[in-house]
């Protein structure tokens, strides 16, 4: 099984770069942000609460977001592999994924992080607002905060892949397809090294 973490703060490029690598290696895509939104769209109880907190930039409970990807790791046992896309944010999310993965009989094989400094994300985020949609990618001060979220208790999920080896970080400003191609790269390099 090859499971990617694509890490990398908001407007990094996640989405963009999960699109071309669910095509290229048929694996299905967990966005716990996706999964937040549809919550929200099916006006449920638990959409209701995520959005007072996502509509301020905040993380929602690591309990809520680790109980979904739960749910979809056993929804999709004969997955070629996943590609986990805005989770884990959090270290105790990235050990509760561990244990889950392991519970199937399994693990991450690599972490790549995309690496765009945050002028660069503000700029992107205000364009992707303008026709994602999305309320919390139109109001600048809402997105440094989510930027700041991102320093305070997601940055540090690197050192806990990079404690096992499986961080990788790439230059995430160019063009798509060169940054899709060095994160193949680094997935190649991680499971060749898997099979050795
Ligand atoms: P995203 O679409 O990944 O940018 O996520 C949008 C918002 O959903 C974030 O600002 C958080 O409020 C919430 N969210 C998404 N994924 C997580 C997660 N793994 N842990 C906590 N909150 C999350």
């Amino acid at each position: 099984m090859l499971n990617l973490v694509l890490f990398g703060p908001p407007g990094a490029g996640k989405g963009t770069q999960s699109e071309k690598l669910i095509a290229q290696y048929q694996l299905v895509h967990l966005s716990t942000g996706d999964l937040l939104r549809s919550e929200i769209r099916e006006g449920t109880e638990l959409g209701l609460r995520a959005k007072m907190l996502m509509d301020q930039g905040i993380l929602v409970p690591d309990e809520v977001v680790i109980g979904m990807i739960e749910n979809k790791l056993k929804e999709n046992q004969s997955a070629a592999g996943f590609i986990f896309d805005g989770f884990p944010r959090t270290v105790p999310q990235a050990a509760a994924l561990d244990h889950l993965l392991a519970q199937h009989n399994t693990q991450i094989t690599v972490m790549v992080a995309l690496v765009v400094d945050e002028e660069e994300l503000t700029k992107r985020l205000l364009i992707r607002g303008q026709s994602s949609g999305r309320s919390d990618d139109q109001n600048e001060a809402l997105i440094r905060r989510r930027v700041q979220e991102y320093n305070e208790k997601t940055a540090p999920v690197a050192n806990y892949y990079e404690s096992q080896g499986k961080f990788k970080a790439i230059d995430g400003i160019g063009q798509i397809e060169e940054i899709f191609q060095a994160i193949c790269e680094k997935i190649e390099t991680a499971t060749a090294n898997v099979r050795s």
